[in-house]
C-alpha cells in the first residue's frame, strides 16, 4: 500500500480545530483519554486471547518522554487496528453526538467551555490540545496484515501508509507544541497518571532514570496502583477516587449525582460500583451510545460494555462496573443476556438504583428534580417495562399540574395527598405543551370543582399511560376522553342538564350530526363543559388526538379513530341555534355553524383543521353579517 492522503470528515475537522485552538485549561486530560483508549484496547485483546491464546501477552501501557525530540509516546500491546479501522475510527466517522456538541459550542460563543468539553469526552482528538503533530502506529493482534502508520497535524487531512511495525498494539506519538514542554517531565506524568488513571487495571509503565551511586540507572516504574476500585472496600475509597473513576467511565468531568457501591453475596456473588449521572451527555438519545452500558467483568476480566440484559433499558443512563464471581469466563457474549446469573444481577442492581433515587427524592428534592429533568423521560419507560418494580417507579415520576405553577413538578403521592375527599380518580391530560392543556375546554368542570389535573407533555406519556391503570388504588382518568363522572351530586346535576337539553334540542342535534356526517362518531351534550361551546372527546381506551399527532410526526400509520363532538348544554349559542332552527329548520346558516363548531373544537386542542380556506370564508361571512 502506498502513502494515501485522506481528508477528515467535516465534523471531525471542526472538532480538531477546537482542540488545536483550545484554551481549555485542563489539558492534562489528554493523557487520561489516551490511557483509557489503551486500556480498552487491552481489555479487548485479553478477551480475544481466551479464544486465541497466541495473542496473550504481558499486558501493559507504556509512556515515554523524549526530551531530545520533544515527544511523548503512549503505547499498548492490545488489540490494535486494521487499516480500515484506523480510517474509520480516527478520521472519517465522527462520534455520535459530535454535531450536537459542536452546535452547543457554537451557541456558547466562548471559544472554550470547559463544562461542554468535559461533558462530551473528546477522546483521541484531545491529543491535539498538546501536540501539533500526532503519529499513530498500530498492528491488529492476530492478523498477518502489515502495520499501519497514520499521521496528521490536525489540519484538513491525514496521511496513512503501511509501516514496519511487527508487534501487536498501538503506539501514539505526540510531537508537543512549543509551550507544552512540561509534559516531558517525569513528575508531571507521574502526577497526572496517579490523579486520573490510578485504578486502571493494567500497569502504566514509564522508564525513569535515577542516579544510583553516581551513575544514571534507567528502570521501569509502574505509575498506578492498579487496584480495581470496585474490588476495594467502600470505606477505603475516597470521594475523589470515586469521582475520577466516574469521569473515566463517563468521559465527563462533572460530579455524579450519587454512587452505589456494594458486594452481593448468597445466590449470586458480584461486586457493583454504579454511578447515577447528574447530567445527560450530548449523545444520550443516540442509538450508538445507548448500546454502551455497564462494564461487565468476570473475576476481574473485562467481558463487555454492551451486555444487554445486565441493566434494564430504562436505567441506561447509569454508568459503572459489575464484576461477577459466578459466571464462567468462557461464556459467549451473545448468550450472556439469557444467563440466569445476569438476570439476578439485573434484578439486584435495578432495585438498588430505584431505592437510591427514592432516597434522593425524599431527602434532596432540588437535586432529584435536576436529575429528573435530564432523565425522567427515560425512567418513565420503566413503568411500561418493569412490572415487578412498577409501583416503585411510579413513586419516582413527576408532572406539572393544573393547580401548580408552571415549571413546578409534583409526585403522584403529592397529588393524592392534595385530593379532596369527594374526588375518586386521578385526572390527567396529554398534549403538546402546558399552555394548550391549561386552556383546554376538557378541564372546565374539573377546574370548577378545584380538582388538580396532571399535565403530560412528553411524547412517551401517551404510551406509558397504557400501563398506568392505577396508583395507590386510585384509577387514572384521562380528562379528555370518555365520560367524566365526578361525585354523585355533580353527576346527577350534569345528567339532568344533558337529558333536558337532549329533549329540548333533539331535532337540532340530529341536524348537526347529519351535517358532520362521518367526521365524528357522535354528537352529544357534554357533562364536562361549563364555559366553552364545544369540544372533541375520544373514547376512553382509544388513542387521543395527541397520540395521532405523534404517530404522524413519526410518519407511522395509525388507524384514524372518530371522536365525539360534545356541546355545552348551558351555552347561549345552543338556545340561539334552536331559535333559528324553529324558524327555519333547513337553514343553510345552521349547517355552516355545525362545521364551525367542529373546526373550533379541533383548533382548541391544537389540531389542524381539514379545510382552513373554507373555515376562514365562513368566519368572514359571519363577521360581515354581524356588523
Ligand atoms: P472513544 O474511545 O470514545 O470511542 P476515541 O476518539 O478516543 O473515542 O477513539 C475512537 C476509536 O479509535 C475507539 O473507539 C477505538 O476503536 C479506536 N482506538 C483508539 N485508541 C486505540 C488504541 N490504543 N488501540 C486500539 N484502538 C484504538
Amino acid at each position: 500500500m502506498s502513502e494515501k492522503t485522506m481528508k477528515f470528515k467535516t465534523e471531525v475537522q471542526q472538532l480538531l480545530d477546537l482542540m488545536i485552538h483550545s484554551l481549555y485549561s485542563n489539558k492534562d486530560i489528554f493523557l487520561r483519554e489516551l490511557i483509557s483508549n489503551a486500556s480498552d484496547a487491552l481489555d479487548k485483546a485479553r478477551f480475544e486471547s481466551l479464544k486465541s491464546p497466541e495473542i496473550a501477552a504481558e499486558w501493559a501501557i507504556r509512556i515515554e518522554c523524549d526530551k531530545t525530540h520533544n515527544t511523548v509516546k503512549i503505547s499498548d500491546n492490545g488489540i490494535g487496528m486494521t487499516e480500515g479501522e484506523v480510517v474509520e475510527n480516527i478520521g472519517t466517522i465522527a462520534k455520535s453526538g459530535t454535531k450536537a456538541f459542536l452546535a452547543a459550542m457554537e451557541k456558547e460563543k466562548t471559544p472554550d467551555s470547559p463544562e461542554l468539553i468535559g461533558q462530551f469526552g473528546v477522546g483521541f482528538y484531545s491529543a491535539f490540545m498538546v501536540a501539533d503533530k500526532v503519529t499513530l502506529e498500530t498492528k491488529r493482534a492476530g492478523s498477518s496484515a502489515p502495520g499501519i502508520r497514520w499521521e496528521s497535524t490536525g489540519k484538513e487531512d491525514f496521511v496513512i501508509e503501511e509501516c514496519a511495525r511487527s508487534s501487536q498494539g498501538t503506539e501514539i506519538t505526540m510531537h508537543l507544541k512549543p509551550d507544552m514542554k512540561s509534559y516531558l517531565e517525569e513528575w508531571k506524568i507521574r502526577e497526572i497518571v496517579k490523579k486520573y488513571s490510578d485504578f486502571i487495571e493494567y500497569p502504566v509503565k514509564m522508564s525513569v532514570t535515577t542516579k544510583k551511586d553516581g551513575t544514571d540507572v534507567t528502570e521501569d516504574e509502574t505509575l498506578n496502583s492498579q487496584k480495581a476500585i470496585w474490588i476495594r472496600n467502600p470505606s477505603e475509597v475516597t470521594e475523589d477516587e470515586y469521582k475520577q473513576f466516574y469521569n473515566y467511565l463517563s468521559h465527563q468531568s462533572a460530579n455524579p449525582l450519587c454512587k452505589i457501591h456494594y458486594s452481593a453475596e448468597g445466590t449470586s456473588e458480584f461486586k457493583a460500583l454504579l454511578f447515577i449521572p447528574g447530567e445527560a451527555p450530548f449523545d444520550i438519545f443516540f442509538q450508538e451510545q445507548q448500546k454502551k452500558g455497564l462494564h461487565l467483568y468476570i473475576k476481574r476480566v473485562f467481558i463487555s460494555d454492551c451486555c444487554e440484559g445486565l441493566l434494564p433499558d430504562y436505567l441506561r443512563f447509569v454508568k459503572g462496573v459489575v464484576d461477577s464471581n459466578d459466571l464462567p469466563l468462557n461464556i459467549s457474549r451473545e448468550i450472556l443476556q439469557d444467563n440466569p446469573q445476569i438476570k439476578k444481577i439485573n434484578k439486584s442492581i435495578s432495585l438498588r438504583i430505584i431505592n437510591e433515587l427514592k432516597k434522593i427524592l425524599e431527602n434532596e428534592r432540588e437535586k432529584y428534580i435536576s436529575f429528573y429533568k435530564e432523565f425522567g423521560r427515560v425512567v418513565k419507560e420503566g413503568i411500561h417495562i418493569d412490572f415487578a418494580n412498577k409501583e416503585k417507579i411510579q413513586e419516582l415520576i413527576m408532572y406539572e399540574s393544573l393547580n401548580h405553577k408552571p415549571g413546578e413538578l409534583i409526585t403522584l403521592k403529592e397529588y393524592l395527598t392534595a385530593m379532596p375527599e369527594s374526588q375518586k380518580d386521578i385526572y390527567y391530560i396529554t398534549g403538546e405543551d402546558r399552555k394548550t392543556l391549561e386552556n383546554s375546554p376538557h378541564l372546565e368542570l374539573l377546574k370548577s370543582k378545584g380538582y388538580d389535573v396532571l399535565f403530560m407533555t412528553d411524547p412517551v406519556d401517551e404510551w406509558i399511560m397504557q400501563s398506568m391503570n392505577e396508583f395507590d388504588k386510585k384509577k387514572f382518568k384521562p380528562a379528555g376522553k370518555g365520560d367524566i363522572e365526578l361525585d354523585e351530586e355533580t353527576k346527577k346535576e350534569a345528567e339532568e342538564k344533558t337529558q333536558k337539553a337532549e329533549a329540548e334540542h333533539k331535532k337540532l342535534l340530529e341536524l348537526i350530526k347529519e351535517e358532520l356526517g362521518d367526521k365524528v362518531k357522535d354528537v352529544r351534550f357534554s357533562k364536562r363543559l361549563t364555559e366553552s361551546a364545544c369540544c372533541l372527546v375520544s373514547d376512553e381506551f382509544a388513542p387521543g388526538a395527541h397520540m395521532e399527532k405523534i404517530f404522524k410526526a413519526m410518519k407511522q400509520d395509525m388507524p384514524s379513530y372518530k371522536r365525539t363532538l360534545e356541546l355545552n348544554p348551558t351555552h347561549p349559542l345552543i338556545d340561539k341555534m334552536q331559535k333559528l332552527f324553529d324558524k327555519e329548520p333547513k337553514s343553510l346558516k345552521l349547517c355552516g355553524y355545525a362545521s364551525l363548531l367542529y373546526n373550533q373544537a379541533l383548533l382548541m386542542e391544537g389540531s389542524h383543521i381539514p379545510d382552513p380556506l373554507q373555515f376562514s370564508k365562513q368566519i368572514t361571512e359571519l363577521m360581515s353579517s354581524g356588523i
